[in-house]
């Protein structure tokens, strides 16, 4: 709704801003990822420099814009925020990096919907950090060459493979993010009961962590929803069972897959007798863009095992059969 009485939008915001980690130390999983950016950072500020450009790519929700600016935080400069889709002109993005200072870190999330355009301004500003601007019109237009400060760019992206080539060789350190593990979303969830001020038993934590779709961004979601449940329909504590009937009413299945998933994978069963079946005829059906399909749903299913991705398509797996509860029709089993 446009009606902002009616959103519940700003309010989600401040908690979901709360529920932030601010430290490299705070920030749970990714351990990889974790121990590289520590020397990373460390070493940029031994040196006094500022650090070299970093792209994160993977599904959304899994914590690039937490670990942006906790990159910021821990080398102790600015951060400056926009994406892709909002720098229209080259002009826009020229006055960002001008008004950089030394050091500081600008994020571009969805950098992949950059303008092209727009994109071809930041390559010298990578490389050389220095804006080629062009001034005047015609046959007396010329370029000027203006030095930028010495600044760190962090690019988010959901897939690497988004990225024209020029623009992803720039970055001198990629890191992938990837799904959290139960473990992990469940010391996700304690963290974030505790900084809410709800009481939650490790059963609890454990039930909204396997239902988290992998997902920092969800746990947090479905934390503050089952928060909910608990205060009207319980004591205001989490349990496991508390936790299981919230989810359930929520739509969440065992598998933390929501309505959209199902959706897609019934698709699949139903309609294309488990496939195969390309992804813009599933766009088509679901009513959803191909993106959307690709970026957020498929990574999930995918990882769980329930399709696969095949030259000719997507197809159902055993495993998709069986959480559908569906017998799959003869001689279709992939
Ligand atoms: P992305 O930029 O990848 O879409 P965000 O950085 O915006 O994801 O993270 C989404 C939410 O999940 C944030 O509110 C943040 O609090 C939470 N979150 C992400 N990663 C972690 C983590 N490792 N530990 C705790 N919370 C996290």
């Amino acid at each position: 709704t446009d009606n902002p009485l009616l959103s519940a939008q700003p309010q989600a915001e401040d908690l979901d801003a709360a529920l932030r980690p601010k430290t490299l130390a705070e920030f749970v999983g990714q351990e990889a990822a974790r121990e590289n950016l520590k020397i990373f950072i460390e070493s940029a500020k031994q040196r006094r420099e500022a650090m070299d450009h970093v792209l994160f790519f993977g599904p959304p929700g899994l914590g690039k814009t937490t670990l942006a600016q906790i990159i910021a935080r821990e080398l102790g400069v600015s951060f400056r925020s926009t994406s892709g889709p909002v720098i229209a002109k080259s002009g826009d993005l020229a006055a960002l990096l001008t008004n950089l200072e030394a050091g500081d870190v600008l994020f571009i999330d969805e950098i992949h919907r950059l303008n092209p355009v727009v994109e071809e301004v930041l390559y010298p500003a990578m490389e050389d950090r220095a804006l080629d601007l062009m001034i005047g019109e015609g046959p007396s237009a010329r370029s000027v060459r203006i030095d930028l400060p010495p600044f760190t760019l962090i690019g988010a992206t959901t897939r690497q493979g988004l990225l024209q080539t020029p623009l992803r060789d720039r970055f001198g350190i990629p890191v992938r993010l990837q799904f959290y593990t139960v473990a992990e979303l469940e010391r996700v969830v304690t963290r974030g009961a505790n900084l809410l001020g709800v009481g939650i038993d490790a059963g609890g934590a454990r039930e909204i962590a396997q239902r988290a779709r992998g997902t920092p961004r969800v746990a947090g979601r479905l934390l503050r929803r089952v928060r909910d449940f608990a205060q009207v329909m319980g004591d205001g504590a989490i349990t496991q069972g508390l936790a299981d009937q919230a989810l359930t009413r929520l739509e969440v299945d065992s598998l933390g897959l929501d309505l959209q998933d199902r959706r897609y994978l019934m698709m699949i069963a139903d309609i294309y007798k488990g496939g195969p079946v390309g992804v813009e005829t599933l766009a088509a059906g679901l009513s959803e863009p191909r993106d959307t399909i690709e970026e957020v749903i498929e990574p999930y299913l995918i990882q769980l095992g329930l399709v696969a991705r095949t030259a000719r398509g997507r197809c159902l797996n055993d495993r998709g059969w069986q959480h559908l509860g569906i017998t799959p029709p003869s001689g279709q089993a992939p």
